[in-house]
């Protein structure tokens, strides 16, 4: 028996639904032309998937089809918005300060981290003890020549949601540009780009029921917004970003936006009653407590600290299930997360933490089986220590 899935933060399954809709764009008898042949039905057809499944990611930010760049995912969409902001930035002589915080996923922090040493200056908030970035901490790193704020609209590791409508505002009295990785909140929370003063916002596939390797960048359509291509050839997606467009994961990323903009809410409640499940089981042991457990958090994320219990032993005897542990393996060490670190978190507390994410097809059967080992597990640690 394979273990009980418990780590939907790091990727999910892809839906039936969307498997079925990405088949279809495969094989002689299926939808698999080039979406930039002009010349024949083949490439017609492929075209329109295109622009169907770009139609239903759109929707579900609220956005205009046009505003939707296909990337190869999160990654690929937050080097284009940060990099092909920054450069338009300073090519323009609008200035070379960004600004982002100590806990954003590393494809943000490796990014910025990059820039600094082309010359870029970087300011990095830090989260209060909750585990959030507040506007106010934003308003008070901003500069005059701030040119871009990239902020994660939910932490990946503790599930803690930003108010990223107060960061918006803060950036746009700046005259800054707003970038936020929604990669754990696309179709999952409301994304309203109609009332957001949200500039820029990167989405992943895998992390919402879709395939690997398929992202999107949104990109506002207003004055004055350059993103400069970093992959050229061909002059694709409005020339931001060049390549033959993967109709078969364009395809089943739509498809599974649309399937998000269905059943979100009935997820969302559905697996925070099962996330309280697990808790309350967990909660009958000593010394527990959850990271971020005072701030507003996304359905699916329990990011526990075990206080006085070895969470790499815990997660080694946790065989029966997957989830991950609040450490970092680095080539040379063990390093305890600098998200939770970055909190307040001891470097003890944090290599005591486990993070486990529910998702659509979580059951509560999977959830007492693993709230029974975990809680074996931890009395058994506790004991022989
Ligand atoms: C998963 C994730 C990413 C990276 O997304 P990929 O599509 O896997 O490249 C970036 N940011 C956050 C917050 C994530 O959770």
């Amino acid at each position: 028996m394979k273990p009980v899935y418990l780590d939907y933060a790091a990727s999910t399954p892809v839906a039936p639904e969307v498997i079925v809709a990405m088949q279809e764009c495969l094989g002689l008898e299926g939808n698999f032309g080039n979406p930039a042949s002009r010349s024949h039905l083949y490439g017609w057809l492929a075209e329109e998937a295109v622009e169907n499944a770009r139609a239903q990611v759109a929707e579900l930010l609220n956005a205009d089809p046009r505003e939707i760049i296909w990337t190869s995912g999160a990654t690929e969409a937050i080097n284009l918005a940060i990099k092909g902001t920054a450069f338009a930035a300073k090519r323009s002589g609008q200035g070379e300060h960004i600004v982002t915080s100590t806990i954003e996923h590393k494809a943000v922090l490796d990014t910025v981290n990059w820039l600094a040493q082309q010359g870029f200056r970087v300011t990095k908030v830090a989260p209060n003890s909750a585990g959030e970035i507040t506007a106010e901490a934003v308003q008070e790193a901003v500069e005059e020549d701030t040119v871009l704020v990239s902020v994660m609209h939910a932490n990946n590791e503790t599930g803690v949601i930003n108010d990223i409508a107060a960061i918006g505002a803060v950036v746009r009295a700046a005259n800054a540009i707003f970038h936020v990785d929604a990669a754990q909140t696309f179709g999952k929370l409301p994304l309203d780009m109609g009332t957001l003063a949200v500039d820029l916002l990167s989405a992943s596939a895998h992390k919402v029921y879709g395939p690997k390797g398929m992202g999107a960048l949104y990109v506002r359509r207003r004055p004055g917004l350059k993103v400069e291509a970093q992959i050229h050839g061909g002059g694709h997606e409005r020339g931001m970003r060049s390549g033959t467009l993967a109709t078969h994961q364009i395809v089943g990323f739509g498809k599974a936006s649309a399937l998000a903009l269905e059943s979100q809410e009935a997820d969302n409640q559905r697996i925070a009653a099962l996330r309280e499940r697990l808790w309350q089981r967990i909660a009958q042991l000593p010394n527990v407590s959850i990271n971020g457990g005072d701030a507003q958090r996304l359905a699916g994320h329990l990011n526990v600290a075990f206080h006085g219990v070895n969470g790499d032993l815990l997660l080694a005897g946790l065989t029966k299930i997957a989830a991950s542990s609040g450490s970092a393996c680095t080539s040379a060490s063990v390093a305890p997360s600098y998200v939770l670190a970055a909190m307040g978190l001891s470097s003890q507390d944090a290599h005591s933490s486990l993070r486990f994410s529910l998702g659509r097809y979580t059951t509560e059967e999977e959830v007492d089986a693993a709230a029974e080992v975990i809680v074996d597990t931890v009395k058994r640690l506790l004991a022989s220590q």
